[in-house]
């Protein structure tokens, strides 16, 4: 049995504990826990989970090769008998608490440990959110054990009883425990190691005993008259599950690009968290922490969206497990596209938690990602039910966006609502021709084609015709080049005329898309324009596939892609649109004259 089996097995007690930890708070009337906190945390712990499995090397199979050819003593009899296996997790647990320490006090290696403290709650769930990228320097610290010689087995072992143990100390339901405190990593001496207060800040590290941090001066009571305030210094003040894994690590890459000197540079990584060259402070200035100012991160979630997030995080969780269970016997590449849908998922639901996109948007990515990884992996009935029901759901997303203005009379925008239908209607129809059958290759091309005609006009809507010279040139030379090579690569003569006209019109539209956004300068303009380039990358992968060379996993790429256009399209337009129709309303309820008065 592998460790991602063993989490999966574990993770029922998870939850059954997170949820007597909530009816414990609500019965001593101190909630325990916020929906959209928890689920973000635990999002991240499948997310560490399932990239684990692209880690496993690292973290195992390093070790594996330092203990066959560096261990100075060898003796697989010693380690597997009761005090083995202790003095291994007593050992495991000395290199964690070093680990962990030097993962507060050097930014590159604070980089991966900060997504674990990000939540400003302190509850069970936050004991599941750990980083994704903790085991590309991680290692490291566990060489000593494989120098002593402690059998791979053994320490894989250790190993998860260190983070397995972890789990239950994150809670505020489990007051001070006397003697225990002082002995063992506990629910009060961990909440100290969670506080931000500056009295606490980097203490106790230990994982299973505290008594590394009292032998090596980092210990620290938990102080009944200073309360815990938990998060990290530098807010995250989001729900993207990658962006909690990246923030920190973009704020050290911008600091050491900027930096003049090449030592400094360097030293960005190094140092502790926090220290930044004097150049980069003074050319970008960042506010001083302020302990009575940290806001707490807590976007509305309407009574609709908790029962979307909900329902939404038992299918992920199912999808997880699923993908644990099968990840040490499946090929790498399926491995991959499975993390890639999982992922696309969590980053939706996180997406529509912090209100960046609608539930009907995260649906729709959704539904693409599903639809592209069972066409890329050959699960051919589900793709074609993905397949159409992402536009179906893109139809009726847009759809729920228009009628209310239609309702309210406030429908002057109608064109361009309907443009926006008609071309998603065109490419559901094109979808499901092009899915059906090889021999409707002719009436898919229409299908997109008239697809794309609706794009246009829809571009035109407000901006004139292709205001971004250098973009048509730009899209038409794209357009022309790749024609050619499809001609060379051989193109069914058949085809000709009708590639043609499509190559012409894609690059049209993308120009048009361009040159609208070169009118208006809006992030939803930029996003229509780059999902027009997608479209044209799709396309391009898809004639390419088809006419010249195949492609491995060509339909991973081909639907990458042009779910990727279609959301961006949709998304910029249904921005731009509803802010459209608002401005129409507040024109109308406007007074004339507004200085009359
Ligand atoms: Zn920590
Ligand atoms: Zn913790």
């Amino acid at each position: 049995m592998s460790g991602s089996q063993i989490i999966v097995l574990v993770t029922p007690v998870f939850l059954a504990l997170m949820a007597l930890e909530w009816a414990i708070g609500r019965w001593r009337g101190r909630p325990a826990l916020r929906l959209a906190d928890a689920v973000s945390s635990v999002s991240l712990g499948m997310l560490s989970q399932t990239s684990a499995v692209f880690t496993v090397l690292l973290r195992v199979g390093l070790y594996t090769l330092a203990y066959e050819h560096l261990a100075l003593w060898r003796s697989e009899a010693f380690w597997t008998t009761w005090y083995g296996w202790l003095i291994a997790l007593v050992f495991y647990d000395f290199c964690y608490y070093w680990l962990h320490r030097m993962g507060h006090e050097v930014a590159v290696l604070w980089a991966a440990h900060a997504v674990h403290h990000q939540s400003q709650d302190y509850n069970l769930s936050t004991a599941l959110r750990q980083t994704s990228s903790g085991a590309v320097l991680g290692w490291v610290f566990y060489l000593p054990m494989a120098l002593a010689g402690v059998p791979p087995l053994v320490f894989v072992v250790v190993g998860l009883v260190d983070l397995l143990y972890q789990f239950w100390v994150h809670t505020e339901q489990v007051g001070r425990l006397g003697w225990f405190d002082r002995w063992f990593c506990s629910p009060s001496n961990h909440r100290v190691h969670h506080a931000v207060n500056d009295s606490y800040l980097d203490k106790n590290y230990g994982g299973i005993l505290i008594v590394w941090d009292r032998l090596f001066g980092t210990f620290k009571d938990e102080d009944p008259r200073e309360k815990c305030v938990y998060g990290t210094r530098g807010l995250l003040n989001s729900w993207d599950p990658l962006w909690a894994n990246a923030q920190v690590y973009a704020g050290l890459l911008h600091d050491s690009w900027h930096a003049r000197r090449w030592a400094d540079k360097l030293r960005v990584w190094l140092k502790a968290p926090g220290w930044r060259p004097a150049d980069v402070a003074q050319h970008f200035p960042k506010p001083a922490f302020n302990f009575h100012d940290m806001p707490l991160f807590d976007p509305p979630l309407s009574a609709p969206l908790r029962w979307f997030a909900g329902v939404q995080f038992v299918l992920l969780l199912a999808g997880v497990a699923a993908f644990l269970w099968q990840a040490d016997s499946a090929p790498l590449a399926t491995n991959a596209v499975w993390f890639a849908t999982l992922l696309a998922c969590q980053w939706a639901l996180g997406a529509a938690m912090q209100g960046r996109i609608g539930m009907g948007l995260a649906l729709m990515i959704e539904a693409g990602a599903l639809a592209t990884a069972t066409s890329a992996l050959g699960f051919t009935a589900w793709h074609l039910l993905f397949k159409p029901l992402t536009m179906a759901i893109a139809i009726v997303y847009v759809a729920n966006h228009a009628y209310p203005m239609s309702v309210t009379g406030r429908f002057g925008l109608h064109r361009s609502f309907w443009l926006l239908l008609s071309a998603l209607l065109g490419s559901l129809a094109g979808d499901v021709f092009l899915m059906l059958s090889e021999h409707l290759f002719i009436p898919g091309l229409v299908s997109f084609l008239l697809a794309h005609l609706c794009y246009i006009a829809l571009f035109k809507q407000g901006a004139g015709w292709f205001g971004h010279r250098g973009a048509l040139v730009g899209t038409l030379a794209l357009g022309i080049g790749m024609y050619a090579f499809l001609w060379h690569g051989g193109l069914p003569a058949a085809l000709r005329v009708p590639v043609a006209v499509y190559v012409v019109v894609i690059a049209l539209m993308a120009a048009q898309a361009w040159g609208r956004h070169a009118a208006l300068r809006e992030r939803s303009s930029l996003a229509v324009a780059l999902g027009a380039c997608c479209f044209m990358l799709s396309d391009s992968l898809l004639a390419t596939n088809r006419f010249v060379q195949p492609l491995p996993l060509s339909q991973l790429w081909v639907l990458a892609t042009y779910y990727a256009a279609q959301v961006l399209i949709v998304s910029g337009m249904v921005t731009a649109l509803t802010r459209g129709a608002a401005h129409q309303a507040d024109a109308r309820t406007q007074p004339l004259t507004p200085h009359a008065a």
